[in-house]
């Protein structure tokens, strides 16, 4: 089977909720993946930042492997010898108190969300059914009716009406929007520290910290959606420690488990989670022993390998390099360590066709919105890999 036989089996079985680049992936190892043809390319949107540590790390593989021959799954009405070692092992690093576990992004973020009401009506005091949060323009949170209930972006609303109630929206970057929105019933404020989906989107500097003593002022949970941006994408650990804040809570995902598995999690202080009792909430999968073996190896590997101070000090390179590009299409370079978005003009014909050009050239980054093109490739990254990239990237941003 060559590459247009897959897309035709998958055009026409599969439900057709993405628009993916035209290449069949075979197999992967570190910042390099194979497609069906044997050609080979430089991830560089390493799964939404899910493969920090690179395709198939061995070490996570192996992780993976040892536990998978013991026990994969207990759920949770039995405990596992790998659960309490991953919560150690993530509030030692992060320095959070608990840690509630889930499988997907959106999972995490519905579990802060309902954290966030609990403790609202538990702790603050606010009234029966009468709890906001509040979210920013431009987010992007996952894909379950509640969260895309909070979304800005018309598609992802439309046809999934009706919409849960309680959230409200303030303008991102603008921390006296929020100070203005905030009323006696809000409970929370969910923000990502760099807007992934939402075309790699920085605030300005300072944001997140007045946003933080806003909430805090107003015994309000500041939440940071890091699920994109935490575990060493821009530069840190987490993208909240650019301006020296500690987030109420914080919901993780993707990289925590290398892109092997699904696994997510909702950190933050006793007083929060602590709003869970037995029954309350949960999930079948959530804190399986197969996904705390390899979040638990992946959670060492980033660190043994220094990865966060890779994607610091080869972000920056990454960024510099990208801004002499002397490009007509261009408009603007960002970004912090190795999440960095291209902005193109709106005359440059949009992002898809340089996605669609990088690929022939033996890169895959995919447009994010209509006019920004992500390179975030896994912190593995070499310089010699990153000066390849350019060259090519080069070629393409000054194509007509
Ligand atoms: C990807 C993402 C999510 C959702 O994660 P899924 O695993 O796709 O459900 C939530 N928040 C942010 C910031 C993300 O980038």
């Amino acid at each position: 089977m060559n590459t247009q036989d897959y897309i035709a089996l998958e055009e026409k079985y599969g439900a057709h909720n993405y628009h993916p680049l035209d290449v069949v992936i075979e197999k992967a190892g570190g910042v390099w993946v194979y497609d069906v043809e044997g050609n080979k390319y430089l991830d560089c949107l390493a799964a939404y930042s899910a493969v920090n540590q690179g395709h198939c790390h061995p070490r996570i593989v192996n992780a993976l492997k040892e536990q998978a021959e013991k026990v994969t799954l207990t759920s949770r009405a039995f405990r596992n010898n790998q659960l309490p070692l991953l919560y150690k092992e993530l509030c030692e690093l992060t320095g959070f108190e608990m840690v509630l576990p889930m499988n997907s992004g959106a999972e995490a973020v519905e579990t802060a969300l309902k954290a966030a009401r609990k403790w609202g009506y538990k702790v603050k005091g606010v009234k029966e059914n009468k709890a906001e949060i509040i979210a920013c323009t431009n987010n992007f949170a996952g894909r379950t009716i509640t969260i895309i209930s909070f979304s800005t972006e018309e598609q992802y609303k439309d046809g999934f009406g009706p919409l849960t109630p309680g959230f409200k929206i303030v303008e991102y970057g603008n921390a006296e929007d929020l100070k203005n929105a905030i009323t006696e019933n809000t409970v929370a404020f969910i923000v990502e520290p760099i807007q992934g989906e939402g075309g790699v989107v920085v605030p300005p500097d300072g944001y997140l910290k007045e946003a933080y003593e806003i909430c805090k002022a107003n015994n309000v949970l500041f939440i940071a959606d890091e699920i994109q941006t935490g575990l060493g994408r821009t530069g840190k650990l987490f993208a909240f420690e650019h301006e020296g804040i500690k987030p109420d809570a914080i919901t993780i995902g993707k990289a925590l488990s290398g892109g092997l598995y699904p696994v997510s999690a909702v950190l933050s202080r006793k007083e929060v989670l602590g709003v869970f009792n037995p029954g309350d909430h949960g999930s079948t999968f959530g804190g399986n022993p197969l996904g705390a073996a390899v979040a638990r190896e992946a959670l060492k590997v980033l660190i043994d390998e220094d990865l966060i101070n890779k994607s610091d000090r080869l972000g920056k390179y990454f960024i510099n390099e990208l801004k002499k590009i002397d490009s007509p299409h261009v408009k603007e370079v960002r970004g912090k360590g190795l999440f960095i978005g291209v902005e193109l003009k709106d005359e440059a014909g949009g992002a898809r066709r340089f996605c669609e050009a990088l690929k022939e050239k033996g890169i895959l980054a995919k447009e994010t919105h209509e006019n920004v093109i992500r390179f975030a490739p896994p912190l593995i990254i070499k310089k010699e890999e990153i000066d390849w990239a350019l060259e090519h990237i080069r070629e393409v941003l000054t194509m007509a």
